[in-house]
């Protein structure tokens, strides 16, 4: 640790750096999740700290992978499968995981007039199974009163207008994420459907799949 001498002027306003050596990614998970007086630290500092910048890297390793947040590790040995999630122009990207890895479609009128389409896939997960991992600066809420007259937040990439996902008053601790902006959305079947009154006559997916005549 030590405070910057550099005599050229890309500190960027930086005054101080410190590096930390971690032998392997468990340790600096560790660290980072549980170590108790590196949590201390971070609590009693944060007032004193303007800005900061951390960086982690892999010594030699210049084109590898994104690290795995604790959370969203043990894919296999966790319930359901973990998905990145981004919008149109990637400046927003997020992880998520599905306990099942499928689409809900809402026929509702508030999804055709926000999507532009007949309906909107989606499905609710709990707050600890999203987590955005790019561009949080860069998400913009709208607000609006959802059918029960409750707030329903939504949040969308500033600059391309996708939706990252949906709060609503209604459902604590939990959100709505939009399938179809995860990678392998594509692939996902559709097996349940919310609001069919709204579901315009040709939209007949679902109807056809699973004999709703409604
Ligand atoms: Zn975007
Ligand atoms: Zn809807």
């Amino acid at each position: 640790m030590g405070k910057n001498r550099s005599w050229e002027s890309h500190h960027k306003g930086l005054t101080h750096a410190f590096i930390l050596e971690f032998a392997s990614q468990d340790d600096l998970d560790y660290y980072l999740t549980e170590e108790k007086v590196h949590g201390k630290f971070s609590k009693l500092a944060k007032p004193l700290i303007e800005d900061s910048v951390v960086v982690d890297i892999v010594d030699g390793e210049l084109f590898g992978g994104r690290a795995v947040h604790p959370r969203f590790k043990n894919e296999n040995g966790g319930k359901g499968s973990v998905h990145e999630g981004s919008c149109h122009c990637e400046s927003v990207r997020w992880v998520v995981r599905l306990e099942k890895a499928e689409h809900v479609l809402c026929h509702c009128l508030t999804c055709q007039k926000l999507g532009g389409g007949p309906y909107s896939c989606n499905q609710i997960i709990t707050e600890e199974d999203l987590l955005l991992t790019e561009g949080e600066g860069n998400v913009g809420v709208y607000k609006y009163k959802g059918a029960s007259g409750k707030n329903v937040e939504c949040f969308f990439c500033k600059t391309c207008t996708s939706h990252v996902y949906h709060k609503q008053e209604v459902m604590p601790g939990r959100v709505i994420v939009r399938t179809l902006l995860l990678e392998g959305g594509g692939e996902m079947p559709a097996t349940g459907e919310i609001f069919g009154e709204g579901r315009l006559g040709w939209v007949t997916e679902l109807r056809d799949q699973i004999g709703n005549t409604s």
